[in-house]
């Protein structure tokens, strides 16, 4: 067991709510308790994992509250250390005379994260758990949420856990045939000794690959909805909240040519802008929306290209063709309800289409799953065991594991000294303890948990 002070901080966000919980970490924590908290009936101790109702007392005997409170005695906490929580009043005043309460007893106001970095420090979580734990509070969609959830519950460590494990015999048997002669400990068949490596290598590319798929459900995408004018893209954007029934936040900052709403699109957080309708315009309003559309249209991780099935393709159309990329583009054919004339020879190269009528609400289906498809739903189920990757710092560390592991192979290749083969075993080993925190230096650990917020 460390040897660490005990830590205070409320555990619920700030603002008035029913109860309000203070968590005390560290070994005095249940002192402290003791020597505020009276309840009618007598007890010595207080029993791990129990709730009691009493009363809580400053040390001039003044009465703060009705509480309740548990104790969780180490190991069997979310620190591994001793921990209290108080549940008293959720009220602004209330919380800071039981935080005071527990301060004048020598306690420590916590640091951002620091509950969390303790249970690292005890062995409870690894780093990317710990991580997760942030990912969990903040996720936007349910799928995010899922995600982080299995990464928390030690899902990425696992696996981690075994590609580090599969490293260390190998590096095993390496230093065993450098430090005694092959006449003692017999000869070494590379050959066998590498092909899990190969396999491993493989998993950790595809493992590495699933980060497009983790950034996307971690921070959500931006999808604009781009057309000329009437083609129905405020219509289109209605219905596909309407549909999704998931309107997660108001966004602030909607300015008059774009308007922004936040939902939940197949499972993705994703933010739908409605850009202003695309035209050659003189006029210097106009033309601003325009240029604010097209940077939009750069910076968008999807396009909706609207355009109207009922009339044919004009000026303003291609306009509107001509900022769009190919490669991250749908093209919605809205007013599928009405005759079609449209002319595809102007869309040929965009080879996702969709038909939709939004003031019918038809169609809309299938443009989801297209929208799904192309953020990646397939490969997130590719990814099997739902194992993705959601920090960049995970994916370039088993970047960086794998060029490692590819120096590995050379070197065999090229028969290469034992002393060198263990080397990049060794580069590989320590680029995939940055994953779980066994290598990671204290600056980078320090700042991972400053991300967090007080009382996690
Ligand atoms: P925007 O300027 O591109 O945002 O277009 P709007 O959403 O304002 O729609 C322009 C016009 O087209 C409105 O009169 C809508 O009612 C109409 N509209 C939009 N979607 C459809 C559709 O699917 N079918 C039909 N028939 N009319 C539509």
């Amino acid at each position: 067991m460390l040897n660490l002070d005990t830590i205070v901080a409320p555990v619920t966000p700030p603002g008035e709510g029913g109860v309000g919980i203070v968590r005390l970490s560290g070994p005095q924590a249940v002192t402290y308790l003791k020597n505020s908290f009276r309840s009618k009936t007598k007890h010595e101790e207080f029993e791990s994992h129990r709730l009691y109702y009493g009363q809580l007392f400053n040390a001039d005997e003044v009465r703060l509250d009705e509480v309740l409170a548990v104790v969780m005695r180490t190991p069997r906490s979310y620190t591994g250390e001793d921990v209290v929580e108080v549940h008293c009043h959720g009220g602004i005043q209330i919380i800071r005379s039981v935080l005071d309460l527990f301060l004048a007893a020598g306690a420590r106001m916590a640091a951002p994260g620091e509950f969390t970095q303790r249970a690292f420090l005890h062995g409870r979580l690894d780093l990317s758990q710990a991580e997760a734990v942030v990912d969990v509070i903040k996720a936007r969609s349910e799928r995010s949420g899922q995600v982080a959830l299995d990464q928390l519950e030690g899902h990425l460590s696992r696996k981690i856990y075994a590609y580090s494990d599969q490293l260390k015999s190998a590096l095993a048997l390496l230093e065993a045939h450098i430090d005694f002669p092959d006449d003692e400990v017999g000869s070494l068949d590379l050959a066998s000794l590498v092909e899990p490596i190969y396999a491993q290598v493989d998993e950790m590319v595809a493992l590495a690959n699933s980060f497009d798929v983790g950034r996307v459900l971690r921070e959500g995408v931006s999808i604009l909805i781009l057309g000329r004018p009437n083609v129905g893209k405020s219509s289109l954007m209605n219905a596909l909240l309407g549909e999704a029934r998931a309107i997660v936040t108001e966004v602030a900052g909607t300015t008059r040519d774009t308007l922004e709403e936040s939902l939940v699109l197949a499972g993705f957080p994703v933010r739908l802008i409605d850009a202003a309708g695309v035209r050659e315009t003189d006029d210097p309003v106009e033309k601003e929306g325009v240029r604010r559309a097209s940077s939009k249209a750069r910076s968008a991780d999807l396009i909706l290209l609207v355009v109207d099935g009922s009339t044919p393709l004009n000026a303003e159309d291609r306009l509107a063709i001509d900022q769009c990329q190919i490669d991250k583009t749908i093209v919605v054919v809205n007013k599928d309800d009405q005759p079609q004339c449209i002319d595809f020879s102007h869309l040929k190269e965009f080879s996702h289409k969709v038909s939709v009528s939004a003031k019918q609400m038809k169609g809309l289906d299938s443009l989801c799953t297209v929208i799904a498809e192309r953020l990646g739903r397939d490969s997130l189920s590719a990814a099997g065991e739902g194992l993705v990757v959601t920090e960049k710092r995970h994916k370039d560390a088993l970047l960086r594991a794998i060029v490692s592991l590819n120096a590995f192979f050379e070197g065999v290749h090229l028969s290469a000294p034992y002393e060198c083969l263990a080397m990049d075993l060794r580069e590989g080993l320590n680029s995939l303890g940055l994953i779980t925190g066994e290598t990671t230096p204290d600056e980078i650990l320090d700042q991972i948990f400053s991300r967090f917020c007080i009382g996690k």
